[in-house]
Order: C-alpha cells, then sequence, then structure tokens
C-alpha cells in the first residue's frame, strides 16, 4: 500500500501505513534492514538518485565515480584527497531520528543484521552494534591500497596531504591509496556480501530504507527475502522497483516515519 510520495509531510501517526508496518514489526524477532544513503540526507549528506541527488543534479559526477577513472587520472586523485580532506575537516556529520530508531530496534533484540550501503559510518556513531552491521559498500574510516591491498586509517592518511603530498601513494608497495569504499566497477568483499544474502534468507522481516534498491547485488538481499516468504517493508520517499512486491510501502521523511514505525516518536 502506497501513500502520496511527498516526503516533505510529517509523519502521521494514523497513517495506515505507518500502523501495518509497525504490527509487523511487532510480530517479528529477526528483522534484517538494508539502509541507503535516504536515511542519511536529514543528517546532510546527499543521496545519489534522489530529486537532489548528486547524480541527479550533475550525471557526469556518476561517471567520474568509476573506479577506472581514479586508477588512470591523477587529477581525480588529487580532487579525491581535496575532498576528503574538506570533508575531514567539516563539523562531523551526526547521525539522525532514523539512525536512533533503529539502535533503539537493536536494544529491544528484534535486529538480526544491519546491511548498508552508506559510508558514512552514521550507524556506528549512533550506537549501532559494529558486529551487526555489514557495510557492503566499505567505509570511509580506512584507505586501501588498490595493487596490494595493504590498509591503513584514513586520518594517517590525511595527514601526509595536510603535509604536502597530493596523492600519497601506499608506503608499502608504491600503489594508489583509495578510501575503502567500493566505487563502481570494483568487486564487493565476498565474504561482507555472502553474510548479507544469508541474513536476508534468514530473516522473518526485511526492511528496506532510504534506498532506491537499485544497485546489484546488494539489491539482491530484496527478492533473496521475499523468495523465503519474508515480509518486506519499504520505507521510502521516492518509487522502487520492488515496492509492488512489499506487505507495504511507507513514504515520508526516514527520520520521522521510522521512529513512527519503531516506536520511538515522541
Ligand atoms: P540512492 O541515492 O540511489 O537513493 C536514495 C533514495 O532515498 C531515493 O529514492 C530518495 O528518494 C530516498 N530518500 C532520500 N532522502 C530521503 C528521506 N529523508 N526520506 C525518505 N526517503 C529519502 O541511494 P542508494 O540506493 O543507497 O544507492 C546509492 C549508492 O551510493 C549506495 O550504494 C551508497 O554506497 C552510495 N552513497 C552513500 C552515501 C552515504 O554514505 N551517506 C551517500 C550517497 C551515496
Amino acid at each position: 500500500m502506497a501513500n502520496d510520495p511527498d516526503p516533505t509531510d510529517p509523519a502521521d501517526p494514523a497513517d495506515p501505513a505507518i500502523a501495518e508496518a509497525r504490527a509487523l514489526l511487532a510480530d517479528a524477532s529477526d528483522v534484517v534492514v538494508l539502509t541507503g544513503a535516504g536515511i542519511s540526507t536529514e543528517s546532510g549528506i546527499p543521496d545519489f538518485r534522489g530529486p537532489a541527488g548528486v547524480w541527479t543534479k550533475d550525471p557526469a559526477a556518476e561517471k567520474r565515480a568509476h573506479i577506472d577513472v581514479y586508477r588512470s587520472d591523477p587529477d581525480v586523485r588529487r580532487g579525491a584527497w581535496q575532498q576528503r580532506l574538506r570533508t575531514a575537516d567539516a563539523p562531523a556529520w551526526e547521525p539522525n531520528a532514523g539512525h536512533h530508531a533503529l539502535v533503539e530496534l537493536e536494544r529491544r533484540g528484534r535486529l538480526h543484521t544491519l546491511i548498508t550501503q552508506n559510508i558514512d559510518s552514521l550507524h556506528h556513531a549512533a550506537g549501532s552494534d559494529p558486529d551487526r552491521i555489514v557495510e557492503v559498500h566499505g567505509h570511509g574510516r580506512e584507505v586501501v591500497c588498490l595493487a596490494c591491498e595493504m590498509r591503513a586509517p584514513m586520518a594517517r592518511a590525511l595527514d601526509r596531504v595536510r603535509a604536502g603530498e597530493v596523492d600519497p601513494p601506499c608506503r608499502a608497495c608504491g600503489g594508489i591509496l583509495k578510501a575503502a569504499t567500493i566505487s563502481f566497477g570494483q568487486n564487493l568483499v565476498e565474504a561482507d556480501l555472502e553474510r548479507a544474502f544469508r541474513a536476508a534468507a534468514e530473516a522473518d522481516l526485511f526492511l528496506a530504507i532510504g534506498s532506491t534498491l537499485s544497485v546489484y547485488p546488494v539489491a539482491e538481499t530484496v527478492p533473496i527475502a521475499l523468495r523465503s516468504g519474508t515480509p518486506l517493508i519499504i520505507v521510502n520517499a521516492d518509487p522502487t522497483p520492488f515496492d509492488a512486491y512489499a506487505e507495504v510501502v511507507v513514504r515520508g521523511r526516514i527520520g520521522e516515519v521510522l521512529p513512527a514505525i519503531v516506536g520511538t516518536a515522541s
């Protein structure tokens, strides 16, 4: 059941979609959650494909995000390091009510696994148990060498940039360093993907939040859950390809709707 997709409407506790989602959640004990960029927009981080998304506004940015461009173009790498520096030096992003509602779900013993496509670490910052989080697209807390796969803290690499290295190479092998995120064209970490797929198969409720559900292979978790007969709740401002298969689709701002569903709204 879908409501009018107006994300600016405040969450209406009488919204039948919210009531239906609450009832499904009340019956579930192994909830698997998949979050996308939409859960973090209310923390000030733009998504890619939403109406105000980075790629919606600048389609060429999608091409620049490909790993082949990063490997082959030193200017792109220099720009990426400057961007990482600006992000690190700006006030830290704070988790919002959507992230906190998921912490509450976990505190009640209902959360099986939190699969996130986000690289922003805001589920960690909110207090979700790191052992329950699968960051399928990596994260920005570390850098990784594209040649020897050595990892190091992002903060150390940024210190080198501040000291004048515009594109710091790997200290072990001289290879190209990049944030430990998965760019387009890069393989996902097999163990993370397997864990996400296994969790989707074990769920007794699947909750997809703030994602267009169009990035594969992660979006494959949704049909995996559906094939096991698991009910699907979608919380997203815009339609997704899986809306027709969902038990309930809840529109609206995640930071308002999710607390209303979990029952943490004041
Ligand atoms: P997406 O950009 O493809 O889609 C986000 C969806 O969230 C859109 O459908 C949009 O309508 C919806 N949305 C945005 N704000 C919302 C709000 N406040 N309330 C309700 N709905 C809202 O996101 P995706 O499917 O996660 O895919 C983008 C990829 O880019 C991901 O794989 C991720 O790795 C990466 N990414 C991550 C971040 C981050 O870490 N915060 C930000 C941008 C992109």
